[in-house]
């Protein structure tokens, strides 16, 4: 079959087997299960969303896309514990998990990261050397390609141009995009099949490698046999997105790639990892933005979403990213109500906006509930929280720079502020649950490492003391990386389909 099949209506239980079941078609699942089925691998993928072919994706408005396509409707939240701000944090769900809703940025694990990995961590595959290899495989099949100057939006050409006045430099953005037009509506998923995500990529090939992949199928539970994984359990989901038919797979190997949010879930529910490790020391990379308005028009919707990127706060946990959303989703992001938000929405056409990522530990923790979406908490370290007005500050800075009248803050409740009144501002003094704050990266559920009282899989990615179960999404990378993940991710999941018996 060449095709997704959909068990949306069947009419009887779903019964398979193969020899690897992988549950999530997103940037590790895919991986993994093409990696399989080209070797011959019977490879089963599982997936608990629809299927969205690139038409459907562009007849959709934003709103409708959340509905259809993110994970509760982008309303996901984990909760701010102490001194924290509650975060925002959005993934995808469907054919392709969150690598369809990506702004398509590729950056490779930071070499001082890999460092940290190989030195501290003891994970002594994980070498700049060592990974090289798995990197230039995933570039090559999702075609990762630097964004020419000419796509570059005239919000981020704004931003570039203050930056540099303020001492920082932009450097190119990485992409995976084959005949990109720079439309910008990469994060509800492109419209043109310009963007190389692994439903574009990767799942064709092991359909054609004769790999099943299923949408509506919503695994519950792995099943084992004493200290071996054979399988897994769960339902199909109806037409009306409800439980529905009985669904197993037998298989001589379980791959997880549900998410970093879903993956400890798979693990608890099944009864497997540590306790004390499953489900914690989640990274989040906690983003902000900032908005400026400018005396000439911007229509920064115009060119590639993402195509510049700033690496030289590094030292602080900090990395600036150009973004963009559509004009509709800006004009409700505009402070105010009634009249002044009216007033403030019709500058859309003036506002440029950039934004920047914390580095963050693992403050992160995930519980079940009775539902099916996790209770997530997050408990943000002192240290990060002292980088927040840092980052706040050189994206203002930069804007005023170029040239902005006023600047819109990630701060509830605060209007626009000029030149004079941000100086004036103490951002330290600030509550952190006044600050808006977002994540698209949850990493380090159930992170991989050298020795199993500190780790729940090993450094091929399987579970320890558990034959036959294997991890392979954003859940075991060790520590938050500062930079988009979905190449990391890739690479560690080409590692593990390499590496398994
Ligand atoms: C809006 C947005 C923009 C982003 N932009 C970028 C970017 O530009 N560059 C970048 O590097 N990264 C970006 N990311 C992050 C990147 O997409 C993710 O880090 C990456 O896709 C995570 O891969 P994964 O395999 O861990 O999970 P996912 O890709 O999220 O895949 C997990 C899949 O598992 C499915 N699933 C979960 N539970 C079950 C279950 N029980 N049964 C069956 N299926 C299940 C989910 O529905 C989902 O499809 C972005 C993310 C978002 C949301
Ligand atoms: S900007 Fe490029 S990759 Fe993004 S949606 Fe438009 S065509 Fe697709």
């Amino acid at each position: 079959m060449s095709q997704v099949q959909s068990a949306r209506d069947l009419d009887r239980d779903l019964i398979l087997s193969a020899d690897t079941v992988v549950v999530g078609s997103g940037a590790g699942g895919a991986v993994v299960a093409t990696e399989r089925a080209l070797r011959g691998e019977r490879v089963v993928v599982l997936e608990e969303g629809p299927s969205v072919s690139a038409a459907l994706l562009g007849s959709m408005r934003p709103s409708e896309s959340l509905r259809h396509v993110w994970r509760d409707g982008a309303f996901t939240l984990a909760i701010g514990v102490g001194d924290s701000p509650s975060i925002n944090v959005t993934m995808g769900r469907c054919i392709g998990g969150s690598s369809v809703l990506t702004g398509a940025v590729c950056f490779r694990t930071p070499d001082h990261v890999l460092d940290h990995w190989t030195s501290v961590l003891k994970l002594r595959d994980y070498t700049e050397r060592g990974m090289d290899r798995y990197f230039e495989r995933v570039e090559k099949a999702i075609h990762v390609e630097e964004v020419p100057a000419e796509m570059r939006s005239r919000s981020t050409q704004l931003f570039a141009l203050g930056a540099r006045r303020t001492g920082l430099e932009m450097q190119p953005m990485r992409r995976n995009t084959r005949g990109c037009n720079g439309c910008g509506r990469c994060n509800f998923g492109c419209p043109h099949q310009a963007k190389m995500s692994v439903d574009l990529s990767y799942l064709p090939r092991a359909m054609a490698a004769g790999a099943e992949v299923w949408s509506h199928c919503l695994v519950q539970r792995v099943l084992r046999k004493g200290d071996r994984a054979v399988g897994v359990e769960g339902r199909t989901l109806g037409p009306d997105g409800r439980p529905s038919r009985r669904l197993v797979v037998h298989a001589r190997r379980v791959v997880l790639a549900a998410g970093a949010w879903h993956t400890p879930l798979l693990l608890r529910s099944s009864g497997l990892g540590r306790p004390e490790l499953v489900g914690h020391r989640m990274t989040l990379h906690p983003g902000f933005r900032v908005l400026a308005r400018f005396d000439s028009p911007v229509q920064g919707w115009q060119g590639a979403l993402q195509s510049g990127w700033v690496g030289d706060l590094e030292p602080q946990g900090i990395t600036l990213l150009s973004l963009f959303v559509p004009p509709g989703v800006l004009g409700s992001t505009m402070p105010g109500v009634g009249p002044e938000h009216t007033s403030n929405a019709r500058h859309i056409g003036h506002l440029a906006m950039f934004g920047g990522i914390l580095h963050d530990e693992g403050g992160g923790s995930l519980y079940r509930t009775p539902g099916r979406e996790p209770l997530a908490l997050y408990r943000m370290a002192p240290r990060d929280r002292a980088r927040i007005p840092t980052l706040i500050r050189a994206l203002a800075r930069s804007f005023f720079a170029a040239g902005a009248r006023e600047v819109f803050l990630p701060v509830l409740g605060l209007r626009g502020v000029d030149a004079d009144a941000f100086a004036r501002l103490d951002l330290e003094r600030i509550p952190m649950n006044r600050i808006e704050c977002a994540s698209q990266h949850p990493l380090g559920s159930a992170q991989m490492g050298a020795f199993p009282e500190h780790s729940v899989v090993d450094p091929d990615g399987k579970l320890w003391g558990m034959d036959s179960l294997y991890i392979a999404d954003g859940s075991i990378v060790p520590t938050s990386l500062g930079v988009n993940p979905q190449l990391s991710i890739m690479a560690i999941a080409t590692r593990i389909a390499d590496r398994m018996r």
